[in-house]
């Protein structure tokens, strides 16, 4: 691909690369808003932009840079899209539809190199990161399906929870953040955004240092290191205490609160003294966390963990409660088709693989 991706552009950067060029700097915000409220697929469209300024434009950046290769819709209304990048690699982007909105899962990495024990992602090693573009295209390919569907209701909430780590590719997604944010675009509140992440917490403590108000999840999995090495590799390079740390910073320099996730792995992870546990470790942050607990979506590869039983799932929730902690139990999404992280990928991948060798 010669020319670079329109959608990775935050507002700033446009404005002073027209500049540059010799244009106004409010041209900018009207060619933002053909992108991103009309929605335009070529520059050619912008009928009131001048020619020349069109012409620039088309000779730099393309709007379109994914392919849809195939789409899975859940009776849910949950719809889980595979788009091909331009150099031929497979992601995956999840619309969710909540009583509150519609919400959009974005990928960030073509696999994923923290490799927790649990995840389908993890199975297939980090080939690249993701540009600011295809992460921010992601959600207006969603845009433009709910356009032809002909649905009015237009994205609210954006998670970031699909392939990778997104803080292991920081600079690309703090422009997407930028760019989706933008209120002369799609106009994403930082309050209706979530980042998660596997723990890294030197990068936390920078994330913090942006300032962008965006709700922090980090995936905990575990109340002690023990068990959560064993469960998540990345656990030996930043322990529960350095996250803590960096939940502290995090906490003081944002107003949010914290989520942490908490996958149930039956009698793994799921008794009520790693509920009490839990709800030690957070002590005195109660008021500035909440639990989110997750229930485990099987993988294949992945067979050493089950679903907790309902029962546990009740107790554990129970015992944090008592407990005073905030807690919350995800819904799942279009359980009827591949929904976990990277489920879809991983298997489309493993039956091109054997349709090539069979
Ligand atoms: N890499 C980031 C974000 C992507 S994973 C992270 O790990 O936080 C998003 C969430 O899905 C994480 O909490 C992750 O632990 C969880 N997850 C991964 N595989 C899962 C599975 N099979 N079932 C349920 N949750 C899963
Ligand atoms: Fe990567 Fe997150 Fe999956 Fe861990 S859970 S392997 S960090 S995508």
């Amino acid at each position: 691909m010669n020319k670079a991706s329109f959608y990775g552009l935050t507002l700033n950067q446009l404005e002073t690369w027209l500049i540059e060029r010799g244009h106004k700097k409010s041209r900018a915000v009207q060619v933002w808003q053909w992108v991103y409220r009309k929605r335009v697929m070529y520059f050619s469209e912008m009928t009131d932009v001048n020619k020349e300024c069109i012409q620039l434009l088309a000779d730099h950046f393309v709007i379109e840079t994914l392919k849809e290769h195939c789409r899975q819709e859940a009776a849910d209304g949950t719809v889980k899209f595979l788009f091909q990048l331009f150099d031929g690699n497979l992601i995956e982007t999840v619309l969710m539809r909540n009583k509150f909105g519609l919400s959009v899962c974005v990928t960030t990495q073509v696999g994923c190199n923290i490799g927790c024990s649990f995840c389908a992602s993890g199975l297939l090693k980090k080939k690249r990161d993701l540009s600011s573009g295809e992460i921010v295209e992601q959600i207006m390919k969603v845009e433009q399906y709910l356009d032809q569907e002909n649905q009015e209701e237009r994205v609210s909430h954006v998670v970031v929870m699909g392939i990778g780590e997104p803080l292991d590719n920081f600079g690309n997604l703090i422009d997407f953040l930028l760019i989706i944010k933008e209120h002369n675009g799609l106009a994403i509140a930082a309050r209706r955004i979530t980042v998660s992440t596997s723990g890294l917490a030197d990068r936390i403590v920078e994330f913090a240092d942006t300032n962008l108000q965006v709700n922090l999840a980090i995936s905990l999995h575990a109340p002690n290191n023990e068990l959560r090495s064993r469960i998540m590799k990345i656990n030996r390079v930043f322990s529960i205490e350095q996250i803590m740390q960096a939940v502290d910073y995090y906490l003081a320099k944002n107003n949010r609160r914290i989520t942490l996730e908490y996958i149930l792995l039956k009698d793994m992870n799921d008794s009520s003294q790693h509920a009490l546990e839990l709800a030690e470790l957070i002590g005195d942050k109660k008021k500035s966390v909440n639990v989110n607990l997750i229930p485990y979506n099987p993988v294949d590869e992945h067979s050493q963990y089950q679903r907790s039983e309902l029962e546990a799932m009740r107790t554990f929730y129970d015992i944090l409660k008592k407990n005073g902690i905030h807690c919350s139990k995800r819904l799942e999404h279009g359980t009827d088709i591949d929904a976990a992280c990277g489920q879809l990928r991983s298997k489309q991948i493993k039956e091109a693989r054997q349709n090539n060798h069979g």
